[in-house]
């Protein structure tokens, strides 16, 4: 393979010298250990640079998924290139869950953990908090151990691949639940700013959709647990959807999971669309911001505010809720947080006008970017300088280091 190889929504094209995609522990070690530049690709669904070098990039999809559930530790681990999807349908049949996965089940463990990627609830933290133990070649060819407790661990997880190759994760379980999911239409949008702490905790995940256009927020997603009181009748004034709905109104619901309160296991509920779905690609281009979830009223009021730059780029927003975590880098480093989330037309020139206004907006109330999408600036994180002196350690010649980190997180 050559430096034509793309990211999933076709915007950045890798300029990596050679692509690699070992089968064992022992080939990546020596692929690192021999290479002067390296990075790693998960499955390439994050919409920046931020996997990119100009040596050699490893691809870790093909090493054995080896999943392996310890029962009485309540852990399963597994290779760092298998997919949640995957892993879902193999947890689930052994009675098992995670307590959360994002919208798409087709992102690879080691990638989404590496940025910090969420679902959506105001008890849940980010995929990464289920992060037990990973294990990762570092630029020496070494196979380094981490687990919940070492002190270096809170800097390892949220790591976008600065700090070695992950070839295994371990990810804590719990016994499997089942899901039900209601959608709600027409929310008004004085309720919201009302009552948006009641309507993020509406159920165990909440996803909002918006336009921004108009007074009401086109879509609330509810997800409840087994258990859980039952669905309301209405949500502050918004309506239950008359059939499935996809996020955008105008698009089919076909390959969207199921809705209208029928429960179901976890995992084929907490993502908004199926596995067996495979998303076409180059279509979009994604932004998001995270604030402190008590600032979300004032965030929402910054975004009405550059409305008019960001309505011309604007497919549809989507408005979660992560809880807080203590992993260093995570953009929900010791902060509940509210995600806004833009899906953007493909039109670079629309999108960074839109996304300069955003930040501009955004900055006073300390808005974080996710690390995977489209941004211009991310601030520095309290303990930033923690994982520079981390990086120098664990990566001494700089080979996992690349443009992206070195400006986003490495530079003083
Ligand atoms: C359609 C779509 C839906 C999405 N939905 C969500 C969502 O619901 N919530 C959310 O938060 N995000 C979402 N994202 C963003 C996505 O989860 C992140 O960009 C995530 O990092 C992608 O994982 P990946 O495996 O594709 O990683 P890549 O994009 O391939 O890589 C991301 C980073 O992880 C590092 N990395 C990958 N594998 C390893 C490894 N084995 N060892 C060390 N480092 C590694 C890379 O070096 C890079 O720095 C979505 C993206 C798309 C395209």
């Amino acid at each position: 393979m050559t430096g034509r190889l793309r990211n999933w929504a076709g915007n950045i094209e890798f300029g990596a010298a050679r692509v690699h995609r070992p089968e064992t522990v022992e080939q990546v070690r020596r692929i690192v250990a021999g290479a002067e530049r390296v990075r790693v690709l998960g499955t390439g669904h994050s919409f920046n640079p931020i996997a990119d070098t100009p040596g050699d990039l490893i691809s870790v999809a093909g090493l054995p998924a080896d999943i392996r559930i310890d029962a009485e530790r309540g852990t399963v681990s597994v290779a760092g290139g298998v997919r949640y999807g995957e892993l879902a349908e193999r947890l689930d049949a052994a009675g098992y869950a995670l307590h959360n996965l994002g919208s798409l089940p087709h992102i690879s463990i080691a990638g989404a953990v590496a940025t910090g990627t969420h679902g959506s609830g105001v008890g849940l933290g980010n995929l990464a908090t289920a992060v037990a133990a990973i294990e990762l070649v570092t630029a020496d060819g070494e196979l380094v151990s981490l687990r919940r407790g070492d002190a270096d661990f809170p800097g390892s997880v949220v790591a976008l691949g600065a700090l070695g190759v992950v070839v295994r994760v371990t990810l804590d379980v719990v016994p499997a639940y089942r899901v039900s999911q209601h959608v709600f239409e027409h929310l008004p949008r004085a309720q919201l700013d009302a009552h948006w702490e009641e309507i993020a905790a509406a159920g165990y995940s909440v996803s909002l959709f918006t336009g921004w256009a108009g007074d009401t927020v086109d879509q609330v997603w509810v997800k409840r647990r087994d258990g859980d009181a039952s669905a309301p009748a209405e949500l502050f004034g918004a309506k239950p959807a008359g059939g499935p709905r996809h996020p955008i109104a105008a698009m089919s619901p076909v390959h969207c999971t199921e809705q209208g309160g029928a429960p179901g296991p976890w995992h084929t509920r907490l993502p908004h669309f199926k596995l067996e779905f495979t998303p076409s690609s180059g279509e979009e281009l994604q932004t998001e911001y995270f604030v402190a979830r008590a600032d979300a009223v004032a965030a929402f009021a910054a975004v009405d505010r550059v409305r008019h730059l960001v309505a011309p780029a604007l497919q549809i927003s989507e408005i979660r809720t992560v809880a807080a975590d203590e992993l260093w880098l995570s953009p929900h480093y010791g902060c509940d947080s509210v995600a806004l989330h833009f899906t953007w037309v493909p039109n670079n020139d629309l999108v960074l006008r839109a996304v300069e206004a955003l930040e501009e907006q955004l900055a006073p109330l300390g808005a974080r970017p996710h690390w995977g999408k489209v941004f211009r600036h991310a601030p520095r994180y309290p303990r930033s300088a923690d994982f520079a002196a981390l990086a120098a350690r664990l990566d001494p010649r700089g080979a996992f280091r690349n443009a992206f980190v070195q400006r986003h997180v490495l530079a003083e």
